[in-house]
């Protein structure tokens, strides 16, 4: 038996059978083919920046992070080629030297792209969809060790699938990414009340191209982050007065030191301010020692098989606890108050839904599973919690 693996917080633990870093596409073919024979089941490791099983693997763990090149810049088509282990972080520089950017990214720029994508992650914006409805292209490693590249024009039912599938259609080796122009991002951060946060909240999320807060149970106060396009020069005066201007992969990124474990769940819109008004009663009075935020983001609709903003609008609303803290009987009641919004959770963060509830939450998901199916017939890259799941 090999080493023992975990995710970044520390509550998932795997033991795999072998780890690899293969150096190239054909390699991780030939390990896949080699795992078949085995009867090993295979998984691919980005960061472990999830807190769900989805990257666990008692087989074989594959982990791409010499697979990482960014190529095939073409700032006309405003597309690149970046390969699935790059971290985001290092992906923002060759870009913009290609005059190109990420249109959105999250809250950290550490993940691998393809973990990233592989679970839905997503920014904040009423415009923006996750980060996976940016996918133009998608090389995949599939069960049986061949090489697939999905886009639109070629498989279009496919690439819904495959644009957040938790690498259960195949081993992802490199993505073509639909990008923006570079630009530069203006930030502005500043402190309001639970209750002006609220009286303005449609007007900050309609007029900025990027909103979200995070709520501080004490000392009750929301923390507001507002950023658009600007077309000065990166700001001198950075950080003065809460503002700052800076290019926009360098504008995104916070810096998260501290260790917690998170669940998140998308409901849709309109349900939003409800919805955190029941989770902040609800850590007010059952929960006061919890005292992590809790973050507001908004996410525009897609249709990937598997989105947690499939054809709906949707505000995000994530709940922490230390992870050295037990976390598990507040994010239940924080979860009864989701799913009766109708939310579904980000498939990378904590969650006790089973197939039957998934079911009920994404209308297409038969489709999905035929898709899955039909790239994977034996279940390869699956582990015991995606079976619990998917099979
Ligand atoms: C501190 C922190 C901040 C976060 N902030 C945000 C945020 O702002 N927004 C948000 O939406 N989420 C956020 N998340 C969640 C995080 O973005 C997701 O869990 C993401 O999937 C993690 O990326 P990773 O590279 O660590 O992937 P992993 O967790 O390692 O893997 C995720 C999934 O992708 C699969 N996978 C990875 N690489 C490949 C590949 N090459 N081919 C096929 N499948 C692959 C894995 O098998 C797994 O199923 C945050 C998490 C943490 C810990």
């Amino acid at each position: 038996m090999g080493e023992n693996w975990s995710n970044w917080s520390g509550n998932v633990e795997s033991r795999p059978q072998v780890i690899a870093v293969p150096d190239d596409e054909s390699t991780v073919a030939a390990l896949v083919r080699e795992a078949a024979a085995a009867g090993r089941e295979v998984r691919v490791v980005g960061t472990g920046h999830s807190f769900t099983p989805v990257a666990a693997s008692d087989g074989l763990l594959l982990k791409l992070d010499k697979i990482a090149s960014v190529t095939d810049i073409d700032a006309d088509a405003g597309t690149a080629w970046v390969g699935a282990g790059a971290k985001i972080t290092a992906i923002g520089e060759p870009l913009r030297q290609g005059g190109l950017a990420l249109a959105n990214q999250g809250d950290i720029d550490v993940q691998a792209i393809c973990g990233a994508l592989g679970t839905g992650t997503h920014g904040t914006g009423r415009t923006l969809g996750n980060l996976s409805t940016r996918i133009a292209a998608l090389r995949l490693v599939t069960a049986d060790g061949e090489i697939a590249e999905l886009s639109a024009e070629n498989d279009p039912e496919a690439l819904r699938a495959a644009r957040v599938s938790l690498g259960m259609l195949g081993v992802a080796t490199a993505v073509q990414l639909n990008c923006l122009p570079a630009y530069r991002l203006h930030e502005k951060l500043w402190a309001a009340t639970v209750d002006d946060c609220f009286a303005e909240i449609d007007g900050l999320i309609a007029g900025n191209r990027h909103f979200e807060f995070f709520w501080r149970p004490e000392p009750d106060i929301c923390d507001m982050k507002a950023l658009n396009p600007h077309d000065g020069p990166p700001d001198p005066m950075d950080g003065v007065d809460g503002e700052r201007v800076d290019h926009s992969y360098r504008i995104f990124p916070s810096i998260r030191e501290n260790k917690f474990n998170e669940m998140e769940y998308s409901v849709p819109a309109d349900a939003g301010p409800d919805c955190f008004h029941e989770i902040r009663a609800l850590m007010q009075t059952r929960h006061p020692q919890v005292k992590w935020p809790v973050e507001y983001r908004t996410l525009a609709a897609d249709d990937a098989m598997l989105s947690t903003a499939y054809k709906r609008h949707s505000v995000t609303i994530s709940v922490h606890q230390d992870a050295s803290l037990p976390y598990r009987d507040f994010f239940a009641d924080c979860e009864a108050i989701f799913r009766n919004h109708r939310g579904r959770p980000h498939w990378g963060k904590v969650h006790n839904l089973t197939a039957e509830d998934f079911a009920d939450l994404y209308p297409e998901w038969d489709a999905f599973l035929a898709v899955r199916r039909r790239f994977d017939p034996k279940g390869r890259f699956l582990n015991d919690y995606l079976r619990g799941i998917f099979e």
